[in-house]
């Protein structure tokens, strides 16, 4: 009888399932930011953002007015068209802020967001000690901010 050593899965295979059960949560989870980027007002861009840790949601928002203010995000520009009031939350700064809100702490948190975020979201990400971004879209008016925010966490496109 011929004997024929079992074979052990090596380093590499173990790390590539570990990498896709992380890119399907990855998936999944930005799904559910796609789906609360639905619930904006906001005519010009919906946006959702969900903040994770340890695979548990633990806050989400979307972009809109503060709460108890009209819902209306835009007004008319001199120029014609609509320009965003500037009273608009951003979507992750809104999912920050919610935790902030309800006492949880953000400490090594995942963000996921529809769009990249921007300049002003990127900071308090930072300094919210969230560890990671995925993002679904680049936010092109704001590109720079990813540029930024990699140099201090770990900020990545989900490639479909
Ligand atoms: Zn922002």
């Amino acid at each position: 009888m011929n004997y024929r050593p079992k074979k052990v899965k090596g380093v590499m295979e173990v790390l590539g399932q570990q990498e896709l059960k992380q890119r399907k949560l990855d998936g999944m989870f930005l799904n559910i930011a796609k789906e609360i980027s639905t619930m904006s007002h906001c005519q010009r861009a919906k946006v959702g953002a969900v903040l994770v840790k340890d695979s548990n949601i633990i806050s989400f928002g979307y972009n809109g007015m503060p709460a108890g203010m009209d819902n209306c995000c835009e007004e008319a520009s001199t120029t014609g068209g609509l320009v965003t009031k500037y009273q608009v939350i951003h979507a992750e700064s809104n999912a920050l802020l919610k935790a902030a809100k309800m006492g949880v702490s953000t400490v090594g948190t995942t963000m996921y967001c529809t769009l990249s975020p921007c300049k002003d979201c990127s900071k308090l990400i930072m300094q919210a000690g969230v560890e990671r971004v995925v993002y679904l879209e680049l936010f092109k008016r704001d590109e720079g901010a990813v540029e930024f925010l990699s140099k201090f966490i770990k900020v990545q496109k989900h490639d479909k």
